[in-house]
């Protein structure tokens, strides 16, 4: 099967596009690398560098490779940046997938992955959070996002397209390989900011906010292994591959982590001291995210292996020595 990958040079693209390469699937990537690493796609995939805003590029893709499938992670995802600079997450996410999706519509294909995330949820009304809850983002990044899933149903109704629109909670770790990785500039994650205050390469790591409402004081999130993420894709298609109907999925682990947690189990993991410093929350933080991924369970038949440790362990291998 032929499987079109936009955004595959980048922190989960990537990951993924390893993943279906050895699952002997010819895999196109498309990144126009303003965000993604050229060096983070499998030499398997070909490789385009095209963008979603060049519609006649885009539309070259499907005439020259017949994609059976397209999976979608291309997009900007700082929740800060998309606040600054609505304009431009409006166009890059929105204007970039009605590109890609009405491309998709004309060329006839039916199966649509994409990357969706949790934040759409905003603050949560129950934990652990499922599909059901109603959707209430906060910043213009989730807007973008829900946008998005609403753009996918009404193509799906019209055309028949059908998509699987995958809710991520908190992606983290790396591929044991030590080749591909988390590389963010500017990076705003907490695991990549703990393990680089672990090496030295930052004094300490800011704590946002000790005075939540959770066992001691800091957020809890749900953190997930990105090659558990990169199995849950390859489960949609699988899903979508069985006549099966549109949906949204979230993918999380269903516990979580504190942020002191981390910095404990960091601490333990990479034998480092690892200095931090309690500081004010971060605006639109909400105290509790974790995930009820009975849904993924049921309907993907995924279920995610790896623990906290392997988080942390396999990220702190790629931290050592980042190959971008
Ligand atoms: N966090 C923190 N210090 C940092 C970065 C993050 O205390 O320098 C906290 C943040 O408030 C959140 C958790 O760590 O509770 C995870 O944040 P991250 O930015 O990694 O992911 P998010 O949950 O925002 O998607």
């Amino acid at each position: 099967m032929t499987v079109l990958v936009t955004g595959g040079a980048g922190y989960i693209g990537s990951h993924f596009v390893k993943y279906l390469v050895e699952k002997d699937f010819k895999v196109i990537v498309l990144d126009n690398l303003s965000r993604g690493y050229k060096q983070a796609v499998h030499q398997k995939a070909v490789f385009v560098n095209a963008d979603l805003l060049d519609y006649s590029s885009l539309s070259k893709v499907f005439i020259n490779h017949k994609p059976e499938a397209v999976v979608h992670f291309a997009a900007f995802a700082y929740v800060g940046e998309s606040v600054e600079k609505p304009d431009l997450y409006y166009q890059n996410n929105v204007v970039g997938s009605y590109n890609l999706i009405k491309a998709c519509a004309e060329n006839g294909i039916k199966k649509f992955v994409f990357s969706s995330t949790c934040s759409i949820y905003g603050n949560p009304t129950k934990v652990p959070i499922s599909e059901e809850q109603q959707s209430n983002p906060i910043n213009p990044y989730a807007n973008t996002k829900l946008i998005i899933e609403m753009m996918l149903k009404d193509f799906d109704t019209s055309f028949g397209m059908k998509s699987v629109a995958l809710r991520y909670f908190n992606a983290a770790g790396a591929d044991l390989n030590g080749e591909i990785g988390e590389s963010h500039n500017p990076e705003t994650h907490l695991i990549p900011l703990v393990l680089d205050t672990a090496l030295g390469k930052r004094e300490k790591v800011y704590v946002f906010g000790d005075d939540y409402n959770t066992p001691d004081g800091t957020c809890i999130r749900d953190y997930i292994h990105v090659n558990d993420l990169a199995l849950a894709h390859s489960q949609a298609i699988n899903y979508l591959n069985d006549g099966n109907d549109s949906t949204v999925i979230n993918l999380g682990t269903g516990s979580g982590n504190s942020v002191l947690e981390i910095i404990k189990k960091s601490e333990r993991i990479t034998g480092k001291k690892i200095n931090y410093e309690i500081t004010g929350r971060r605006a639109g933080d909400p105290a509790v995210l974790v995930a009820d991924n009975k849904k993924a369970k049921e309907l993907l038949n995924w279920y995610p292996v790896h623990t906290i440790e392997e988080i942390i362990e396999s990220a702190w291998k790629w931290s050592i020595n980042p190959k971008y």
